[in-house]
């Protein structure tokens, strides 16, 4: 067996004890005689997965009583129209788009109601967080939408915007679990699993409870609201099982690490490692504002297109995969989420010295 580095953005890398551990739980999960994917949800031994998944997210992440965490279907992209059906009373949302998941959130948005885009960096191609202390936040507004870590872009807010007291919603799949948030600053924070926390198939939901109400827009399908789902803990219909087991997993494993504030101090020296080379290459540079960079996602270019592929191809070969940066923006992108070992960063640094001498003009 041999395991590559992989520096995916999602799916993505996954800790190797999670992976073995669910391997040797494959035919014969805790003496039932089947696999978790053969379970029914309503089993006992589900229910002990699902519950003890969520008893550990909420330790984690320090969630209040008052918020419901809810383990759905649909990926991060369905709640770009959930969001709006639930949570648009008075039909007005406002966006901060910094990257093509927030545009898509408030493009999908518009069909319900009136998303505007308050503020954007779409003039930078997204390489920096717009000023977030005093925008034109609609008095209406039910809801200030971001996308708190711009996966394709690499940039982070490291400060929540003003939303002079409307309700913050943040897609947070790309950071999920990275370091430590206060929960108390959103309304919701939601994201997919299969950036840093699981298997693709699950997104999980944190909601605050008065905004989980009946009053959803005409016509919202059953399953795309959020009050069935939070009266049925997660269980109205068949959840993606498998996935919430391996989510478990993680959780149990990110505790076991220390919690999010000792992964928040592993993620910021993994991430100084592979910036502090790219600030004195004379061949690559990062392509982001340093104030606004991301401890997850790190884009990078050589500024020559065919070099560029050369270093994909040859990295690829030297077993560091999925180093190709985002179709619609080129370069390079090293995603180093919390299962991406340190020692993974500082071979991949080690690989681009040797690239860098390899390739001077
Ligand atoms: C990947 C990603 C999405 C889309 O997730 P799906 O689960 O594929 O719908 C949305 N937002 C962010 C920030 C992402 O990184």
């Amino acid at each position: 067996m041999s395991r590559v580095y992989n520096f995916s953005a999602g799916p993505a890398v996954l800790p190797e004890e999670v992976l073995k551990e669910a391997a040797d739980e494959m035919l014969d999960y805790k003496g039932t005689g089947m696999s978790v994917m053969e379970m029914s949800h309503r089993s006992k031994a589900f229910e002990e997965i699902i519950t003890t998944a969520e008893k550990d997210i909420r330790e984690l992440m320090n969630i209040p009583d008052n918020y419901k965490v809810l383990f759905l279907q649909g990926g991060a992209s369905s709640q770009f129209a959930m969001i709006p059906m639930n949570l648009m009373k008075n039909k007005v949302a406002d966006f901060i788009i910094t990257g093509q998941w927030a545009k898509k959130a408030y493009q999908e948005a518009s069909i319900y109601g009136k998303a505007n885009a308050i503020a954007s960096s779409a003039d930078k191609t997204f390489t920096y967080i717009p000023d977030c202390s005093d925008l034109p936040i609609s008095e209406d507004a039910d809801y200030v939408y971001i996308c708190e870590n711009n996966t394709i872009y690499g940039t982070k807010y490291k400060t929540l915007p003003n939303t002079k007291g409307k309700t913050l919603v943040a897609d947070v799949s790309s950071c999920f679990l990275s370091e430590p948030v206060d929960v108390t600053k959103y309304g919701i924070i939601y994201g997919g699993v299969q950036k840093n926390v699981g298997p693709a198939g699950v997104t999980i939901v944190i909601i605050r409870e008065d905004l989980i109400t009946e009053d959803t827009l005409p016509g919202t399908p059953t399953m795309f609201k959020y009050k069935i789902h939070a009266d049925n803990k997660s269980l109205y219909n068949t959840p993606p099982a498998y996935g919430i087991y391996i989510c478990g997993k993680v959780f149990k494993w990110l505790k076991a690490m220390g919690g999010l504030s000792v992964m928040k101090e592993r993620n910021e020296r993994k991430a100084k490692i592979l910036y502090d080379y790219l600030d004195q290459s004379s061949l690559f540079k990062g392509t982001v504002v340093k104030e606004d960079r991301s401890m997850m996602n790190v884009p990078f270019v050589t500024g020559n297109a065919e070099l560029d592929a050369k270093f994909v191809k040859e990295a690829k070969a030297a077993g560091f995969e999925n180093l190709k940066g985002h179709r619609t923006v080129g370069g390079m992108r090293a995603s180093i989420y919390n299962a991406m070992p340190e020692e993974g960063v500082i071979k991949l640094v080690e690989f681009m010295k040797k690239f860098e001498a390899e390739n001077q003009a």
